[in-house]
């Protein structure tokens, strides 16, 4: 038998849906339109895309969004002043810093200085310490990870009691999303470089979240029958039968894993459409708190 494939792709297009028809009725009812600002400095080529990927689907659904681009070699204060003046906008409601700064920034200070009210990514140090402590209740978690949990809770997947073994312990999407998984009492396994005997203590997975960057490490043969498997990586493998030379697979062995597990997201279109969707729906949520509607 072959695993359900999870179509993030029309979960994410729900999603937006509900958020576009909330941000109609707000702006209807409250003359509120809910704002998202992006903060991206230096010139990463897939920071640009996602930047852009994130204001087109904010216009796609009403958000107002604000792009607020600065030279790679920006100072720290140059960075934080921004920070501090989008807090003071109140058009915005939403402060996103594209990640990863270049190196010569403080990551941590410049995530610091964003309005706790305003962290629509859930990357600020007291919305992260808040997911790790008793209650794990930050005032946003981040995108990937609450998609994932999302796209859980749709396809109806218990969390509850269940064994979820996390690939990757990265700030971004390992570590969140263990701490989510945890909040909603599943045990916890996380693994990372230097986890011995790797395929054993996966095998032992009732969900399995693989975010290692890796392609298509995690084989059948890995994989509990019937197990749940999301995959989050994106990882480009050279394909010279596609015009643009790649193609894009994720850390799972779909073609073989899908004959295992009962449902599985495909890559691209399982994970990757949810990120950006719990974005706007965070925006939402913050537009709402600050207007003190929510
Ligand atoms: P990082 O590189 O920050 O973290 C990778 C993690 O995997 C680390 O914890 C690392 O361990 C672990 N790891 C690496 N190699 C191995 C290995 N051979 N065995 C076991 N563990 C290993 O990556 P991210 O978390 O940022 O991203 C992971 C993947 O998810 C990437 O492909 C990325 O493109 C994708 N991604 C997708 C998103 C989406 O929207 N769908 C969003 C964000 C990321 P250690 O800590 O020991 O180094």
């Amino acid at each position: 038998m072959s695993a359900n494939i999870i179509d993030g792709k029309a979960i994410a297009a729900t999603i937006q849906e509900e958020v576009s028809a909330e941000v109609a009725t707000l702006k209807a009812e409250n003359d509120v339109v809910p704002g998202l600002a992006t903060v991206l400095v230096g010139e990463d080529p897939a920071s640009e895309t996602y930047v852009r990927m994130k204001q087109r689907r904010c216009g796609e659904v009403g958000i107002h969004s604000v792009g607020i681009e600065l030279p790679g070699d920006a100072t720290q204060e140059t960075v934080e002043s921004k920070v501090r003046r989008l807090n003071a906008d109140r058009s915005i409601h939403g402060i996103l810093v594209q990640l990863p700064l270049p190196d010569h920034l403080d990551e941590e200070r410049v995530l610091s200085a964003i309005d706790l009210q305003k962290d629509v990514d859930g990357f600020h140090p007291v919305n992260i310490g808040r997911l790790a402590m008793k209650g794990r209740d930050p005032l946003f978690a981040p995108a990937t990870p609450s998609g994932i949990i999302e796209l859980l809770d749709r396809i109806g997947v218990a969390i509850e009691g269940r064994e979820a073994v996390v690939l990757g312990r990265s700030n971004i999407v390992g570590l969140p999303v263990s701490m989510l998984l945890l909040k909603r009492n599943a045990t916890i396994t996380i693994c990372h470089s230097r986890t011995q005997d790797l395929r054993r203590v996966v095998k032992r997975a009732d969900i399995l979240i693989a975010a290692v960057g890796r392609p298509e490490m995690v084989r059948a043969d890995w994989v509990k029958p019937d197990a749940v498997v999301i995959d989050v990586g994106i990882n480009r493998v050279e394909d010279p039968s596609r015009r643009r030379g790649y193609r894009l697979v994720g850390d799972v062995a779909f073609d073989t894993v899908k004959k295992i597990a009962s449902w599985i997201t495909p890559v691209p279109g399982g994970v990757g459409p949810m990120t950006i969707a719990m974005l706007l729906q965070n925006t939402l949520i913050a537009a709402k708190r600050i207007e003190g509607l929510g």
